[in-house]
């Protein structure tokens, strides 16, 4: 990928790597909705395979992915249980009421992501008439808005358990699952063991151009097949795209251990930039979320812009507050540089 500026706005943004350019190039395809790709075949049996689950199935993108998820599980007027800064809740345009007319229960997100047990059993509708009917509990992982915190192995499964035991569904949103596996050196299996129904990216921090994959039971993913095709979903000889999936899987899941160090790197140095508040000085995976002290006058789309002109493209995602993300395409060097670019842009401002 070559580029003048240094691009942490999102791990969206990584280009396929020339490894991925050329398996794509050299893909062997065919027509997927006639189930006849063999290259995204074998992306959705080794993405299932990782997860220690039956079935998966190759997705545009991962909003389709929990969205086909939510469809999959619930009817019309059904209720699903999320996190208040969830991915699903916040940031996927209402689909699930669009398209599903599923009703959402917010729950808040603890700041490490979580969602308490108490909160949950408060959350499951009695049977009784004026209720929606509760079917659904999603868990995002690693959870992007509570700073890109992992869930561990034994929250999941006391929500699993949970679920179980209220016959509820559980589905991961884990968009960045690897990155958590990593963070916790565990299985990511793990992870989803107790889960029905899990979607993550391939094209965020595993370079891939386009896609996530969402997996589950055989029978789940038969059903989800159907929904991927009413969303539109349903693509041709899309083996291009699985190419570069199946390489994302087998080439870069454990050097995001790499990303995770630059992103404690990045926050450690923050810290000493005056003007700045770290609000996670020791990031888990490879997320840093900011803030401009009281006494600054300018606002974050300002210092965006600065830094902009220094060739360091960042995220607000408030007006006083940052996010930035390490990635593939973000090297030691750049690290040090954006570092300098905070420094310079905030020189001028800090409180006297
Ligand atoms: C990125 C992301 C998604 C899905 O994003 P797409 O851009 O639609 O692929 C879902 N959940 C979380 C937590 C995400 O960060």
């Amino acid at each position: 990928m070559i580029q003048s500026f240094i691009d942490l706005r999102s791990d969206t943004v990584t280009h396929p790597t020339p490894e991925m350019r050329q398996a794509m190039a050299q893909a062997e395809v065919g027509d997927d909705v006639m189930g006849e790709d063999p290259t995204v075949n074998r992306l959705e049996e080794l993405a299932a395979e990782k997860l220690g689950k039956e079935a998966g199935l190759f997705i545009p993108s991962g909003t389709m992915g929990n969205l086909a998820a939510i469809l999959t599980h619930c009817g019309r007027g059904d209720e699903m249980i999320v996190g208040h800064l969830s991915h699903t809740y916040l940031f996927e345009a209402g689909g699930s009421a669009a398209l599903g007319g599923v009703h959402p229960f917010v729950v808040p997100n603890q700041p490490d992501g979580t969602l308490r047990l108490e909160d949950l059993r408060k959350a499951v509708r009695e049977d009784d008439p004026h209720y929606p009917t509760s079917r659904l509990i999603i868990l995002e992982n690693t959870h992007n808005r509570c700073g890109g915190v992992v869930l561990t192995p034994e929250y999941m499964q006391a929500v699993g358990a949970f679920a179980r035991e209220k016959q509820l569904k559980l589905h991961v949103d884990g968009a960045r699952i690897f990155n958590a596996a990593v963070a916790l050196q565990v299985p990511v299996a793990d992870l989803v063991r107790d889960a029905d129904s899990v979607t993550f990216c391939l094209s965020k921090g595993l370079c891939a151009p386009v896609g996530s994959v969402l997996c589950g039971s055989r029978e789940f993913i038969y059903r989800a097949r159907r929904i991927r095709k009413q969303l539109g979903g349903g693509m041709r000889q899309a083996g291009i795209l699985a190419a570069a999936g199946i390489i994302a899987l087998e080439k870069m899941v454990d050097r995001l251990a790499e990303d995770h160090a630059r992103a404690r790197l990045l926050a450690e140095r923050l810290c000493g930039v005056k003007g700045l508040v770290v609000e996670n000085p020791h990031p888990q995976t490879n997320m840093v979320y900011l803030r401009l002290e009281e006494g600054i006058s300018i606002d974050a789309p300002e210092v965006s812009a600065q830094l902009e002109k220094l060739g360091v493209k960042v995220d607000w995602v408030d007006v006083r507050r940052f996010r930035l993300v390490t990635h593939y395409w973000v090297n030691d060097e750049d690290i040090h540089r954006a570092l300098a670019a905070f420094a310079q842009v905030l020189r001028s401002f800090s409180p006297r």
